[in-house]
């Protein structure tokens, strides 16, 4: 299994994959966005390094696309910090960023983490009132009512469920059900906690809104 670096600058992606190789993956680059699309649609790839500043266009655009046919953990590259840039970037899917310049320890380390992260772990049922989920699984039952639920509402759900009765704060759910490591100053938690109240309506479980410290679900009796 392949580590894709898709990075212009000839001189950081060959020490990219010189270190990569040195510990222990199979790491191959590519220079354009173009190229990157072609050697993912070819499967086979156990993550992708991509630095958002190509030559043929924005990384943002090949991460959408590569995300329309595969989950393959992808960590981005951004030698500008600005942080809506970012937020594009993992919207459009992608797991992680570095910043540059950065130390290639931390790159790996970002690496072995996201890589983690994307190993399926071992799913857990979780019932509520009348409502039961698998973790890992987008289709929740609210008594006899199948409800799809997209990847984040799943993560917000799992979260709050899996610690029911605990005040969960706005922090921890971007941390830990959306995988920011920042606050990207937008209402991203406010947005999918209305969106999953609106899918669960009618189940026996309330998300309350405790304002200054964050939510909390509890099973409706
Ligand atoms: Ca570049």
């Amino acid at each position: 299994m392949i580590v894709l670096v898709v990075e212009d600058e000839v001189r950081l992606a060959t020490s990219l994959v010189k270190g990569l190789n040195e510990d222990g993956f199979t790491a191959v680059a590519v220079g354009t966005g173009e190229q990157a699309l072609a050697r993912a649609s070819a499967g086979g790839l156990r993550a992708i390094v991509l630095d958002l500043g190509l030559p043929d266009g924005d990384g943002q655009t090949v991460i959408a696309e590569i995300r329309r046919s595969s989950d393959v953990p992808i960590l981005v590259l951004t030698a500008r910090d600005a942080i809506d840039q970012r937020v594009r970037a993992l919207d459009s899917g992608a797991d992680d960023y570095l910043v540059k310049p950065f130390a290639f320890e931390e790159l790996l380390a970002r690496l072995r983490a996201t890589l983690r992260r994307a190993e399926p772990t071992t799913p857990r049922r979780l019932r509520v009132g009348d409502l039961e989920l698998v973790t890992g699984e987008p289709l929740v039952k609210v008594g006899a009512r199948s409800v799809m639920l997209s990847p984040r509402e799943r993560a917000l759900v799992e979260l709050l469920v899996g610690r029911l009765g605990e005040v969960v704060s706005r922090r921890e759910i971007l941390r830990d059900a959306f995988g920011y490591d920042f606050d990207p100053g937008t209402n991203l938690v406010e947005v999918h906690v209305a969106h999953v109240r609106r899918k669960l309506a009618g189940a026996r479980l309330q998300i309350e809104t405790l304002r200054g410290y964050g939510y909390r679900a509890r099973e409706v009796t």
